[in-house]
């Protein structure tokens, strides 16, 4: 324990040498515009300046010549040096926003220059969440998102998700229930007065909603559920009611604080039959946040990361609503109790339709995950280029983004990033255009599964790793890996758990699966520079999965069924899924880079190759043992995907850059000077703190 003068002390110490640095070294931190770089190298750091003020111990060490010596080091000037982008990084960066461009330059400017968004560690689990739903009503008041936006603008919904998800993951969480999974269900199982009601106030936060759909005993087979809601014809209320513990509505996203609304899903009873699972609105809060009566709301407390986020469990004591509160779009219950239901077939489609935005959900989540997995890829690259260590001399001279052992691991996950990115376009387009028929619905549903769950675990590979491969500056908070960690899990387990998802995918495509002669095999003159012959390998693979998996399927006949899938095949059920999911992300890669233009093609090819290198060595094994590549092949892989890695590796930073992050919105010292921001005691923080 620190004694209350050394508190005194220390913080009297911080904030002279605070201040001093910051008046000595106005520097502009913008790194993505050459003249911006330019400017930063007019403003660079002068320790000697320092002297001048009365200084804190910190910073009056810096006299010394020793140190004076080591804090020449320059993570700016090792960043320039690090290698010229080889193409027009705003026309990279064009390319991979996709959409939206002139709204994601206006949205990274207040996610910039907005005071509010710099990040802060050490406080309450209280503060946490207040300031995550501050810097979301912030973001409202300035009109950047809207409910509305998924019948004007619904690509908008998925760019704020991204470039949110750099700046603060838990406000994003906040923002994808509220605007996503409760604002989406209103409007589109709602009608008019719902509407009416509350669509304004989603937008500007006065009515923050929830989506209470999973319970603790029922999450990926939430359509078990045992909450209820049963019609009283007699005055015309639903009673919505929890039987039992199991029940309990569980991880509701915004209940624990802000919410005054939650969509309760809940089986619809009336006379006595089940009708099933349907959308019920509930008012749980006040606009003074009491709660209402008969609801029981607990504080799901401390999580292993994203404690802005404030999740909370419901009981609801035979609460009583009136019967419009039912989001009736697509089946009503009449004053007399007569039910109508414009859902055809099992009421398990009645549960499909109103779980529908978890389908954009899943598209917000890999947006999420991509600007999770871009943000770590960025600190990380920049840190290697600035942090030097043993060179051939044995002096601390080389950056460690030269050796070998940083290129492996850190080029595949930036070339898989780029892949999923073009890959989640296509598939948002796919999701924004479908057939008013919904002929193409099926295949959509698909492919938002697959890259849910693929981008979801590439965020949780690319935090751990970037983490890992940035030493123990990554363990620090400041520098935001852990962040991105707990938003990876969040993503990989909230609305379907990935691998269940898979398994979803894999039934899906089987269904629609027709088995093809293989195009690229072992006898095909297997070339592994050839991106053609690497794609028509990932069909082969592709293929020859879902035909095995059929084969199983069709033996085990409908008696055996269950036992096979769920007992007997699981590794075969998830290879075939992800077979299909990483086919799918090569191929769109592939169409987008033909499309761009022709200075950005070379760089582009490189990661294409990258990407399906880096499939094809994960899963050497089945590909040696299929048949599918020869021994001689499979034994060039690795050298093959390492000369890729090198390839890539003088580009890795300006490919970063194309990413459009400016330093404001990492802000992580690594990602910045951090030589400069450790010259003083920070005690970890970012917040007033220039560096
Ligand atoms: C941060 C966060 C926020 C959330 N917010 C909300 C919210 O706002 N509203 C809401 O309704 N829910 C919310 N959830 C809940 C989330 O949707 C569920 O956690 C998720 O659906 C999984 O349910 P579960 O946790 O009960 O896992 P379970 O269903 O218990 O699954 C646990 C594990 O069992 C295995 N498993 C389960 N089923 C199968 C199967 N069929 N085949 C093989 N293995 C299986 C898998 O390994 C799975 O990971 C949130 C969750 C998190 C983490």
């Amino acid at each position: 324990m620190l004694s209350a003068s050394a508190l005194v002390a220390r913080g009297f110490n911080r904030t002279l040498a605070t201040v001093s640095l910051r008046r000595a070294l106005c520097v502009e931190s913008i790194r993505s515009s050459s003249e911006a770089q330019n400017k930063q190298s007019q403003y660079r750091p002068n320790f000697h300046n320092t002297r001048s003020f009365s200084l804190s111990a910190a910073s009056a060490q810096l006299d010394s010549p020793k140190l004076q010596d080591e804090l020449e080091l320059d993570p700016y000037k090792l960043r320039d040096e690090w290698g010229k982008a080889s193409f027009d990084v705003s026309q990279m960066t064009f390319l991979l926003d996709h959409d939206n461009q002139e709204k994601r330059a206006k949205f990274r400017k207040i996610l910039s220059e907005d005071p509010l968004m710099t990040p802060k560690y050490n406080i309450s689990i209280d503060e946490e969440r207040e300031l995550a739903l501050k810097r979301l009503k912030k973001l409202c008041d300035q009109g950047f998102i809207s409910v509305l936006d998924f019948r004007n603008n619904p690509l908008w919904i998925f760019a704020a998700h991204e470039l949110a998800a750099v700046v603060d993951a838990a406000m994003t969480t906040k923002m994808t229930v509220q605007f996503n999974l409760f604002g989406g269900t209103v409007l589109k199982l709602g009608t008019e007065r719902h509407h009416d009601k509350l669509l304004k106030g989603i937008d500007t936060l006065e009515d923050v909603g929830c989506f209470g759909l999973t319970e603790l005993g029922y999450g990926n087979n939430a359509v078990q559920m045992e909450t209820t809601a049963t019609y009283d014809k007699e005055t015309e209320e639903f009673i919505v009611n929890t039987p039992t513990p199991l029940a309990q509505k569980y991880w509701i996203t915004n209940g624990a604080c802000h919410a005054h609304h939650v969509v309760v899903f809940s089986q619809l009873y009336i006379d006595g039959v089940n009708q099933g699972i349907h959308g019920v609105l509930v008012p749980i809060r006040d606009k003074d946040l009491n709660v209402m009566p008969g609801v029981q709301i607990h504080d799901m407390g401390h999580k292993m990361g994203l404690n802005g986020v404030d999740n909370a469990k419901f009981y609801f004591d035979n609460v009583r609503v009136p019967r419009e509160n039912l989001l009736n779009l697509s089946s009503d219950v009449a004053e007399d109790g007569t039910y109508t239901t414009k859902i055809k077939g099992s009421i398990r489609n009645r549960f499909l339709a109103v779980a529908d935005q978890l389908l954009s959900g899943r598209l917000c989540i890999a947006s999420m995950a991509q600007g999770a997995s871009k943000a770590c890829l960025a600190i990380a690259l920049r840190y290697s280029a600035t942090r030097l260590t043993v060179g051939p001399e044995g002096k601390s001279d080389t950056p460690i983004l030269k050796y070998q052992l940083q290129q492996n691991a850190l080029m595949p996950l930036l070339a898989i990033t780029y892949a999923i990115d073009f890959a989640l376009h296509y598939i948002k387009d796919c999701w924004a255009s479908q057939a008013t028929d919904g002929s193409d619905h099926a295949d959509v549903v698909t492919m938002c599964c697959v890259i849910k769950a693929i981008a979801g675990w590439h965020v949780s590979e690319t935090g751990g790793t970037c983490r890992e491969r940035c030493g123990g500056q990554g363990y620090l908070s400041c520098n935001k890996f852990g962040i991105d960690l707990a938003l990876s899990h969040a993503c990989m387990t909230a609305e379907g758990d990935n691998s269940v998802l898979m398994q979803k995918v894999a039934t899906e495509r089987l269904m629609v699966f027709k088995p093809v002669k293989d195009q690229g095999t072992a006898s095909d003159g297997a070339d592994l520079s050839d991106r053609t012959y690497l794609q028509a390998l990932l069909k082969s693979r592709e293929n020859r999965l879902f035909t095995s998996l059929g084969k199983k399927m069709m033996k085990a006949g409908k008696e055996g069924r269950f036992d096979t899938w769920m007992f007997q095949e699981q590794d075969l059920v998830q290879a075939a899924a992800r077979s299909y999911g990483e086919r799918l992300i090569s191929e769109c890669f592939g169409v987008a880079l033909d499309k761009a233009d022709p200075g950005l093609q070379p760089v582009l090819k490189k990661l294409h190759h990258l990407y399906q290198m880096t499939v094809i060595k994960r899963d050497l094994g089945y590909f040696a043992t299929s048949g599918l590549m020869s021994a001689e092949t499979g034994a060039e892989v690795g050298k093959v995907t390492a000369d890729l890695c090198r390839e890539v590796a003088p580009q890795a930073l300006a490919l970063c850059d194309a990413f459009g992050f400016t330093d404001e919105m990492l802000n992580a010292p690594i990602a910045r000077d951090w030589v400069r921001y450790n010259a003083i005691d920070n005690e970890g923080e970012v917040e007033g703190v220039e560096y």
